[in-house]
This record gives structure tokens, C-alpha cells and sequence, in this order.
């Protein structure tokens, strides 16, 4: 009897082991997922600056064409004015000429702005990278990390459950039922005694019953729990 007490007790510590690793295997994948969310979210933000200085640059060149035309065109004009034959025409060009001419202010005025703002992004641009990089590789050394600590739990979780199963085998056929069918109710079969308590329901234990727990020569249940109570001798090293 007294090596079925232990055995339990094994038994209960392997489950226990068991429902922890478990539970520590489920909480890694949110954890990836968090991590690479940041790795995207962080590289998406970059891109946007880059893109945004490669679009500032491409309207830029844009509005250096729209200046170019503009001139060619106020050039043309300039060459009309010499062969009009009335006053009225003569003011239209010059009205054109004025036009195109505020126009092309206008636009020095946009492309100026874009320099402006191609130079704040790109002065920051450099440290932004260099930070982006840094942010994912942490990132992606931590997620390597998780992985291989979910690949080590899960080798740890078939350890204990192979420990469970080669203890749990040695049981008598009618222990074993008893455990099985309280742990289904209770979660856990096995409850040590302290200061004359069960661990499990935390009720208090009458002295003829932790008398006849101390006896160690027959399986006994918690009469509030149900759960097998086992007395351990406190001054007994482990
Ligand atoms: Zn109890």
C-alpha cells in the first residue's frame, strides 16, 4: 500500500506537470502572433515613408515638366506678339503670358514645399531604417526564441505524459478507475495533507481521521472532495 501512495502521488505530481505544460504550449502562439504583427506593422510604416519619398520625388520631376511646357509655351507667345495686327489680340496674349506666368509660381511654390518635405523625411529616413531593423530583429530573435521553447515544452509534455503513463500502469485495475473518475469531477485526484487540511477543498481533518491517514495501509477520500488524501511525513526529505 504504501508504494501505491507514492505511486499516486508521482501520478498527481506527472498531471500536474502535465496541465502546466500544457496551458505554457497554449499561451505561445497569441505571443507569435503578436510578434509578427509588430514585424509587419513596423515594416508597412517604413515602406510608407520610403514610398513617400519616391512619390515627393516623382511629382517633383512632374512639376518640372509642367513648368518647362509652361515656358515653351510663354516663349511661343512672346514670338505671337510681334505679328498681331490689333490691340485686343495683343491683350490676350499678354493675358495668357500672365496666366502661365502665376501658374509656374504657383508651381515653384508646391515644388518647394515638396523639397522641404523630401528633405524632413529624409533626414529622419536614415535613423527610421536603422530603428525599423533593430525593432525586427529583436522581434524576430524573440519569436525564434518562442519556437523553440514550444518545441522544448512540447518534448517535455511527451516526457511527462510517457512518466504518467508507466506509473499509472503499475496501479491496480480499481485505483485506477477511483483516479480516473475524480479527476473527471475534480480536475485532481491526489491531495496531500497539511496542518490537518486537505489541499483540495481546504477542509479541516478530524484527528481519527488524519490517524488513520498517518497509517498509511488503505486509500482514503476527502469527505467533503472526494479527492484520495495522502499524509506525507513533513520531517521525511522528498
Ligand atoms: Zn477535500
Amino acid at each position: 500500500m504504501e508504494k501505491i501512495l507514492d505511486l499516486l502521488i508521482e501520478i498527481q505530481l506527472a498531471d500536474d506537470e502535465i496541465k502546466g505544460t500544457q496551458s505554457a504550449i497554449h499561451t505561445i502562439p497569441s505571443k507569435i502572433d503578436l510578434f509578427e504583427k509588430e514585424i509587419q506593422q513596423a515594416t508597412e510604416s517604413l515602406q510608407e515613408r520610403q514610398s513617400r519619398v519616391q512619390e515627393i520625388r516623382k511629382t517633383y520631376k512632374m512639376k518640372e515638366g509642367d513648368i518647362a511646357e509652361n515656358e515653351s509655351k510663354i516663349t511661343k507667345l512672346n514670338a505671337q506678339t510681334f505679328a498681331v495686327k490689333t490691340n485686343e489680340e495683343y491683350r490676350a496674349i499678354i493675358n495668357e503670358i500672365d496666366f502661365l506666368k502665376t501658374e509656374n509660381t504657383k508651381i515653384e511654390d508646391t515644388m518647394m514645399n515638396l523639397l522641404e518635405e523630401e528633405e524632413t523625411l529624409k533626414a529622419t529616413l536614415g535613423k527610421a531604417e536603422s530603428e525599423t531593423a533593430e525593432y525586427i530583429a529583436v522581434r524576430k530573435e524573440k519569436l525564434n526564441t518562442m519556437i523553440a521553447e514550444k518545441e522544448a515544452l512540447r518534448e517535455k509534455l511527451d516526457a511527462t505524459k510517457a512518466c504518467f503513463e508507466h506509473a499509472f500502469a503499475r496501479l491496480p485495475d480499481a485505483v485506477k478507475e477511483l483516479y480516473q473518475k475524480i479527476k473527471k469531477v475534480r480536475g485532481n485526484a491526489v491531495c496531500l495533507i497539511e496542518d490537518q487540511t486537505c489541499t483540495g477543498c481546504s477542509s479541516i481533518l478530524t484527528p481519527q481521521q488524519l490517524n488513520e491517514l498517518k497509517k498509511r495501509n488503505e486509500i482514503l477520500t476527502c469527505d467533503n472532495c472526494g479527492r484520495i488524501l495522502i499524509y506525507t511525513d513533513p520531517d521525511a526529505s522528498p
